[in-house]
């Protein structure tokens, strides 16, 4: 017997309008009789934010950059997320934002007392230590979204951490995996962005491309499972259906797996430990999936990911660092300012150049993230 709750639990969705916010959205429209949308925001996508209000009639809308709607109702500012983030009639919030513009919201959600499901990686990459301490001083808690750290918190509940030997992240490879180096050499913004298996936002599909992302999920599964460094590997997987790999003290090895969607991660950040019945997931049929394929990470093609894991080990402001070269040299390759092997650069440079300022408190670290932002724009010149 399924028993659903009395009340549902009240949902804050930031950054509603993107990849994981609309995903989230088709998994709360099937949950609508345990979830509750109370408030949504969005940066600026103001006609799809008004469709999404007239179908969930959420209590509290805000839209970051844009004027308010007509008739008033709709807060603006980065005021609103916090506001949204905080609000007595929300229990989750689902931070959907992309970069470091999330990060404020998060640790205001987790002084509040409330469930952050996770997607906003850059979160936790810049201040992740600030993170556990806001969640050691009450209720709050972060489940992830991101499909790795899903997986590994899925294969790892019920166990306590100290039975974890070793995890190990699957990367789909992104596009250029498998491409002759003198064809990578001449890769495009259009080649960066068709990502093999997912459809996602286009910061984090560049990211993919160069491997980025699994720096800045190394740092995540660091910081949200408490292991260290040596003890989380990635392997390349380029169905992208295992998504992580466990390895307890006694040597087995549990994986989670499924059909590359982002449905499932969102369903179970919202619902763990429990599960509850949905059928937003195609059935898994290991035959269609066959093959699936390992192989190892090539560090001389997609330095990006050693730069953040070494990084991560240095700790103090250097992953802010990492996260804010990054965003800003992704930007930069987006609008056709520089080339994709510019982004591995302008990390490296900013890395070695300010990878040492000090990160101890949130101010420290903005500091450091706007200090490499200003690196790299005179870099290029862009
Ligand atoms: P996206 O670009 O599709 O959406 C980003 C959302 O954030 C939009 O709603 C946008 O309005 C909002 N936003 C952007 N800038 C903002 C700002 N300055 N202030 C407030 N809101 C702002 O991105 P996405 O692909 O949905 O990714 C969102 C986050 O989830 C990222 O951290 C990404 O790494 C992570 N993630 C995404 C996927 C995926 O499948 N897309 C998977 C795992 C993790
Ligand atoms: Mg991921």
């Amino acid at each position: 017997m399924t028993v659903v709750a009395a009340h549902p639990k009240g949902v804050a969705v930031l950054g509603s309008t993107g990849s994981i916010g609309t995903t989230a959205l088709r998994v709360l429209d099937r949950q609508r009789q345990r979830f509750s949308v109370r408030a949504l925001t969005a940066n600026s996508n103001g006609a799809l934010l008004r469709e999404q209000a007239r179908q969930f009639s959420p209590a509290f809308v805000g839209m970051v950059e844009s004027q308010p709607d007509a008739d008033g109702a709709w807060k603006s500012g980065t005021e609103a997320l916090i506001t949204a983030a905080t609000r007595d009639d929300v229990d989750i919030v689902l931070n959907a934002i992309v970069g470091a513009a999330g990060l404020d919201a998060t640790l205001a959600a987790l002084e509040g007392g409330k469930r952050v499901a996770l997607a906003n990686k850059e979160t936790l990459v810049i201040a992740g230590d600030l993170v556990r301490k806001a969640c050691g001083t009450g209720t709050g808690e972060v489940v992830p979204v991101d499909s790795e750290h899903s997986a590994i918190l899925q294969c790892i509940t019920g166990h306590p951490t100290a039975q974890v030997r070793r995890v190990v992240l699957t990367a789909s490879g992104g596009p250029f995996r498998d491409w002759s180096d003198e064809r990578f050499a001449s890769a495009t913004v259009e080649d960066a962005l068709r990502h093999p298996t997912w459809r996602m936002g286009k910061k984090i599909t560049i990211d993919s491309a160069t491997l980025a992302n699994k720096a800045l999920e190394v740092i995540e599964a660091h910081f949200l499972f408490g292991l260290p460094y040596e003890n989380i590997d990635v392997v390349v997987h380029p169905q992208s259906v295992v998504h992580s790999f466990v390895e307890f003290i006694d040597g087995s090895v549990v994986a989670q797996m499924s059909v590359p969607t982002m449905e499932l991660p969102v369903l179970y950040a919202l619902t763990h430990p429990e599960r509850v019945p949905d059928d937003g997931v195609p059935t898994f049929d290991p035959v269609k999936l066959s093959p699936m394929t390992y192989e190892p990470v090539n560090h001389a093609r997609f330095p990006a990911l050693r730069l953040g894991v070494a990084a991560g080990i240095a700790g103090g402001a250097a992953p802010a660092v990492f996260n804010a070269a990054n965003e800003c040299a992704v930007a930069a390759f987006l609008n056709g300012s520089i080339r994709f092997a510019d982004i591995p650069r302008a990390i490296s440079s900013a890395l070695e150049e300010l990878g040492a300022m000090p990160g101890a408190s949130r101010e420290e670290l903005l500091a450091a993230d706007a200090a490499a932002r200003r690196h790299v724009k005179e870099m290029f010149g862009c």
